[in-house]
């Protein structure tokens, strides 16, 4: 019933980041939102299914701090139970299966799992795949050929996701205008390229699809 090789990924299109009003406001980023809302719409009418990434926090967090320097560690954000660890409503999972990080799951569960359309996998640091102990075996059950990767921030968790699925053999490509960086950290396009990562745009996504 879904489109088995096709995957969407939407990386943290949370309210913290993506509202003037959130904790972590990426500037900018309300530009990629009409964008993101079709891309939710095409998962949908295509019956493709999404990974949905979300930054969950508790107050222990590493990457948390009260003097942070905005490149290894941010001011809290997107904290467990907050409005702010949201979706925008542009990208709200319908009928969301939530993966926390703190549960390991078994093989049954995962492959249970993968007969839902829409997947959130929780996570506390940057990296999903380091973030959450049940990502790397959800990829590996849903075996994507390609998977669409889309959402905030470029050069920060947009970025660990695209290496660690390129790094599995999987063709990514990257919806660039439907992407946003934070500043003052390098951006990862090169790193990209060598990894064979496609950069496209929304407009041409059905050339792929
Ligand atoms: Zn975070």
């Amino acid at each position: 019933m879904f489109k088995k090789e096709l995957l969407f990924w939407n990386v943290d299109t949370q309210f913290d980041f993506m509202s003037e009003l959130g904790k972590l406001y990426v500037s900018g980023s309300e530009e990629i939102l009409p964008l993101l809302k079709r891309l939710t719409s095409l998962a949908k009418e295509n019956c493709i299914q999404v990974v949905n990434t979300a930054d969950y926090h508790f107050p222990d967090s590493k990457e948390l701090s009260d003097t942070p320097d905005f490149i290894n560690t941010f001011p809290p954000h997107c904290m467990a139970d907050s409005l702010g660890a949201n979706y925008m409503a542009e990208t709200q999972p319908e009928e969301p299966q939530v993966i926390p990080w703190d549960k390991v799951y078994s093989i049954e569960e995962i492959k249970k799992l993968t007969s839902f359309r829409n997947l959130v996998v929780l996570k506390d640091v940057f990296d999903v795949f380091e973030g959450n102990p049940n990502t790397q075996r959800l990829v590996k059950s849903l075996a994507p050929q390609k998977v669409f990767v889309y959402g905030v921030t470029t050069n920060v968790c947009v970025d660990s996701a695209v290496c660690g699925l390129a790094e599995q053999n999987i063709q990514v490509f990257v919806i660039e205008d439907a992407i946003k960086e934070l500043p003052n950290i390098p951006l990862p396009f090169e790193k990209w390229d060598a990894l064979g990562v496609k950069r496209i745009q929304f407009d041409d996504i059905d050339t792929y699809l």
